[in-house]
């Protein structure tokens, strides 16, 4: 009877992992035909000074409006990309739209050119050989100049090829292109990189944020967050903390010195229209 048990489950077993490998497969050839079928979207949420309370800059977050599931969130699609050569291809048309977009904005609306457009740019992206070319490319073809431009990159996308991200670095330096290592903290950060590497800005996780009030046990939380700011503000970098969710976390984080935020407790990701009306409303009242 075991043995009849035994198999039993081993069925389900199989064939809910059949299930997975063909959920997973149609997923993937939808993301092949996302791009030619205009399915992917951008949002984007405001960073804000918080000195000023003005926004400085706007994080390009991309969505997927799938045909039958609805709005997907990258969590969602982008591991599926990563495992395959889209993730490339993504950040290239995610780097594009946010630049035509921010162009837009300047041009018809006016926008303050010191306001920058920050996107996302994955591990898989340093593997490239022609990556500068292609950033430097979009710039001149949407017009965008290279101060007005940021690219996230994370920790472990920096130890993992160091040298070639080095090079990219340093290459796109040269147009004035911003870099920032995003969740800050959560890596295996080697504080060596830091100065050896042309970052401008450490974006503090928001897991440190969200811990550093309410919760009492969030003491270390909060002196991780203090130990960022203050390792920024001696190599000179800008810092940003991200997930700002609460009145108080930002009290704290104001305390401390902390130069830009970025939350739901400001915006969350906004829509291009949305995120246009929040920009035009906090310029003109702070
Ligand atoms: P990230 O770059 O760290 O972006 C911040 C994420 O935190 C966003 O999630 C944002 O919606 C969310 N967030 C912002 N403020 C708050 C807050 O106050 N509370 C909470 N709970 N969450 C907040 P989203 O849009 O789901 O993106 C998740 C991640 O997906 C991003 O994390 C980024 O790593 C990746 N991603 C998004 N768009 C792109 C892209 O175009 N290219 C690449 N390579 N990665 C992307
Ligand atoms: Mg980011
Ligand atoms: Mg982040
Ligand atoms: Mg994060």
């Amino acid at each position: 009877q075991a043995k009849a048990k035994g198999k039993a489950s081993q069925q389900i077993f199989d064939s809910r992992m059949y299930t997975q490998a063909i959920v997973r497969l149609q997923m993937e050839t939808d993301l092949r035909r996302a791009i030619e079928r205009r399915e992917f979207l951008l949002y984007y949420q405001p960073i804000i000074c918080l000195k000023t309370r003005k926004v400085s800059g706007l994080e390009a977050l991309i969505r997927w409006e799938h045909p039958s599931r609805g709005l997907l969130l990258p969590g969602e699609f982008l591991p599926i990309a990563q495992d395959s050569d889209l993730m490339s291809h993504i950040d290239i048309w995610v780097l594009r739209e946010a630049c035509l977009q921010l162009k837009a904005w300047q041009d018809k609306n006016k926008l303050d050119d010191a306001i920058f457009m920050s996107t996302n740019l994955s591990v898989h992206n340093f593997l490239q050989e022609d990556i500068t070319e292609k950033i430097s490319d979009i710039l001149v073809e949407t017009g965008v100049s290279g101060h007005c431009l940021e690219l996230e990159i994370t920790e472990d996308s920096i130890i993992r090829n160091p040298s070639q991200v080095n090079s990219i670095l340093n290459r796109l330096k040269h147009q004035n292109i911003k870099f920032s290592i995003d969740d800050f903290g959560t890596g295996y950060s080697s504080l060596s990189y830091l100065h050896q590497f042309s970052v401008d800005s450490l974006k503090i996780d928001r897991s440190f944020i969200q811990g550093i009030a309410p919760q009492p046990s969030s003491l270390s939380n909060l002196q991780i967050a203090n130990t960022i700011i203050q390792l920024a503000e001696n190599l000179q970098l800008s810092v940003i903390a991200e997930g700002i969710e609460t009145l108080e976390q930002l009290s704290i984080l104001e305390d401390l010195d902390c130069t830009y935020g970025q939350g739901y407790y400001f915006s969350r990701p906004l829509p291009a229209d949305a995120a246009l009306n929040f920009l035009t409303y906090c310029q003109q009242s702070g």
